[in-house]
């Protein structure tokens, strides 16, 4: 769909609770929280709290690697939480041909059935 890729997101709003969602972890700085269009029986969002951080990952540099890497983790921490023993996958769109919608950085974490590969 179309995208805004410059100033506050709706995901700002979901961090300051302005509007619900359904968190499934959160720490000082990382949140995960249900999406709400499903791609598969589990399918959450994990993002970084701090506003206006990184817009995408290609907006990245040395200092956002421990960030990167601490939702990586909690990528992985949520889907163990959420019983995804048999396996998941980790997506983060990244620009206008990668689908990003919400210019603020998320991983996608899917799983809950038979995935297939390669995605379209
Ligand atoms: P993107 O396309 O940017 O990689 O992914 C954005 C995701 O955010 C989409 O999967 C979309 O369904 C989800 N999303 C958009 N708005 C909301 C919202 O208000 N609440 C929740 N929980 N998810 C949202």
């Amino acid at each position: 769909g179309a995208a805004s890729t410059s100033g506050p997101t709706i995901f700002e709003k979901i961090i300051s609770k302005d509007i619900p969602a359904t968190i499934v972890y959160e720490d000082d700085t990382s949140l995960a929280f249900r999406d709400i269009n499903p791609q598969a029986p589990v399918h959450f969002l994990v993002i970084p709290k701090q506003r206006g951080r990184l817009t995408q990952l290609s907006k990245g540099n040395e200092q956002d690697e421990q960030l990167v890497g601490h939702l990586m983790m909690i990528a992985s921490k949520v889907a163990k939480q959420e019983g995804l023993d048999q396996g998941f996958r980790v997506v983060i769109n990244d620009g206008p041909q990668g689908c990003q919608s919400v210019y603020h950085l998320h991983l996608h974490v899917l799983g809950g059935r038979q995935l297939t590969w390669p995605p379209g």
